[in-house]
């Protein structure tokens, strides 16, 4: 890549101002060695899933946008520390500005405060313990739907959790938040559950969180983006809402085309950057700005992050005709596969989705859950089978309860429904989703 190419030659140009060293490096009369090692790196990786294709539609993965992995490349080369501003002065910098830009998307003053973290599990992490600090000994709750990191990181702060049970459509029972008002402290809202895609209705939490004095925590690891199309989604009312949880975590990594290890925290009052206090004796403070090592439970992290994230939304800022583009596709491709799938005959779509993801199913003969569960995993198997020209979806597992309630004539015979799950979470998606379904009728398991 030549833009790659001339933007390193111009770092070692820079490198060598300092006086050029003799090739001592480690890299130094190994070329032919290394060329051999790539060549066997390539094929090691082809053993991966399409995940560049849109004929994988499976779990929540894609490749970063190319500006990305280049500045992540380039930035690398001198492998910047964002622990501290001495460990990468303009990384640090930019760290600052992504997320003075992340906070304006959320809808947040400039009182707030934010880091970006290695994923979305530790920037989750970080918001529970800073739940459990203001509420110490009270309850985490968060909804079935969930994800599951939370009731494990309530176990690594010692830290009762509260699971709130959720009607057919995955929406959590306000009415056991009321009556369990007084042991929560903090409510976690999903904004884009992991499994389906769920917004949980905001706007009517954060009513029964007023009145009831409980702290609502927004855990938009996969949906924060869609905040900037949210007047294209039928849950816009509750993104109008987002400014109002305490704080708020975005992954980066997932909708924001950034390699793995970004993730983002953000606390709407700055306030709580008392609750991270140190006195590190190793942290080298050169300056009194703020050391964003001193707001995270994260110690060293990669600078080169930073720079890929902060790159690419100078190419693509966080507008709704930047970003916003490509995420608005991803609505449309999820619109127009559950369309597809309503008019199909012997398949279903289990809801309509409120994001990019789908979930539906082959129908079986029988009505029963058991050979619902059998077809759907041959579907699933079949589309592996074809590889180059068959699909990649997940599966998705509902227990049958929650299942039988929008399915009635269904015989339950099995603990949980099986279904497949696609998500969209790529431009060539909209295009592809004819040839998917074209597909995924012609791999028709016969029954
Ligand atoms: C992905 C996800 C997480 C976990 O984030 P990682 O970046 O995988 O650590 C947490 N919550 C939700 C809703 C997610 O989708």
């Amino acid at each position: 890549m030549p833009i790659l190419k001339n933007a390193l030659r111009k770092l070692d140009t820079w490198r060598d101002s300092y006086g050029s060293l003799s090739e001592t490096g480690s890299s130094a009369g190994q070329l032919d060695k290394i060329r051999e090692i790539a060549d066997q790196l390539a094929s090691r990786l082809e053993g991966n899933y399409p995940f560049h294709h849109p004929s994988y539609a499976g779990q929540m993965l894609k490749p970063p946008h190319p500006i990305a992995w280049l500045s992540y490349a380039l930035a690398m080369t001198i492998n910047p520390n964002n622990h501290a501003l001495d460990g990468g002065p303009p990384t640090s910098e930019m760290e600052k500005e992504v997320i003075q830009k992340m906070t304006s998307m959320v809808g947040y003053d400039s009182n707030s405060l934010g880091h970006l973290t290695s994923g979305g599990t530790i920037a989750n992490l970080e918001a529970l313990f800073i739940a459990r600090e203001i509420h110490p000994g009270k309850a985490i709750a968060a909804s079935e739907n969930a994800h599951y990191t939370h009731q494990r990181m309530c176990r690594v702060l010692n830290c009762e959790f509260i699971k709130i049970p959720v009607n057919h459509r995955g929406i959590p029972d306000l009415d056991f938040v009321k009556k369990n008002s007084t042991k929560i402290g903090t409510l976690v809202v999903t904004m884009g559950t992991t499994g389906l895609g769920i917004v949980e209705p905001l706007e009517e939490i954060l009513k029964v969180a007023e009145e009831n004095d409980i702290r609502v925590h927004a855990d938009a690891a996969y949906g924060g983006f869609f905040k900037l199309i949210s007047d294209e989604l039928s849950s816009n009312i509750h993104w109008q809402h987002l400014f109002e949880c305490e704080s708020i975590v975005i992954d980066p990594h997932k909708h924001g085309l950034q390699p793995y290890g970004c993730g983002s925290v953000l606390y709407k009052d700055a306030a709580v950057g008392k609750y991270f206090k140190h006195d590190s004796p190793y942290t080298y403070f050169t300056s009194d700005d703020l050391h964003l090592g001193e707001i995270s439970l994260e110690c060293s992290r990669a600078g080169a992050s930073a720079a890929a994230f902060w790159a690419t939304l100078e190419l693509m800022p966080l507008t709704k005709s930047g970003l916003g583009s490509i995420l608005s596709s991803t609505i449309r491709a999820a619109e127009k596969f559950s369309s597809h799938m309503k008019e199909l005959t012997g398949w279903k779509l289990y809801q309509e989705p409120d994001l990019d993801i789908a979930a539906y199913f082959k129908v079986p003969a029988d009505k029963s859950i058991s050979n619902l569960n059998s077809i759907n995993q041959e579907v699933f198997d079949k589309g592996m089978e074809l590889d180059k020209k068959g699909y990649h979806l997940s599966l998705f597992k509902i227990p049958s309860g929650i299942f039988s309630k929008k399915f009635p004539e269904y015989k339950v015979d099995a603990d949980y429904a099986t279904l497949l799950r696609s998500v969209f979470m790529k431009e060539e998606h909209e295009e592809f989703v004819d040839e998917l379904i074209e597909r995924l009728v012609k791999c028709n398991p016969a029954r």
